[in-house]
């Protein structure tokens, strides 16, 4: 069994500050001073990410929600809104080949059209244009 010597290294904690014994290399005395020590080093990281990745799984719910097991369908953004949706959080955006921009939350994708709708997909429709997708829908519903 090795038994770490009681030898102070002559440097301190980096969380506690006190004498650290033991290994040449130890920054902290036990794992409870490297954990606290890394709780306030990332506090601020994680309280923002966290918030950042809570709206953006509220986002994927509610387009999952709304498409209720269908690949694509128009809504309203006022049906968005109540369903708890913010608009500005997204992870990455894609860019259709006829050039309508789609917004993406993981592998959904929502994109903005006349009159305050939206189109909303499991994913891009790489095989149909937005205009073709109008055409296969009439017009867009009010
Ligand atoms: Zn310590």
């Amino acid at each position: 069994m090795f038994n770490e010597p009681s030898v102070s290294t002559g440097k301190a904690c980096l969380h506690c500050k006190e004498p650290i014994k033991g290994r040449s290399d130890k920054k902290f005395c036990n794992d409870a001073c490297r954990s606290g020590f890394n709780n306030i080093k990332y506090a601020d990281y994680n309280s923002h990410v966290k918030k950042v990745n809570q709206r953006l799984k509220s986002n994927y719910k509610v387009l999952q929600s709304l498409l209720n097991n269908e690949h694509a369908k128009w809504v309203s953004e006022a049906t968005l809104a109540a369903a708890g949706f913010q608009f500005q959080f997204y992870t990455h955006v894609q860019l259709h080949p006829d050039g309508a921009l789609f917004k993406m939350v993981y592998n959904y994708c929502y994109t903005a059209h006349e009159r305050s709708m939206y189109y909303i997909a499991k994913s891009v429709p790489e095989h149909l244009t937005v205009g073709q997708f109008k055409e296969q829908r009439g017009l867009l519903p009010i």
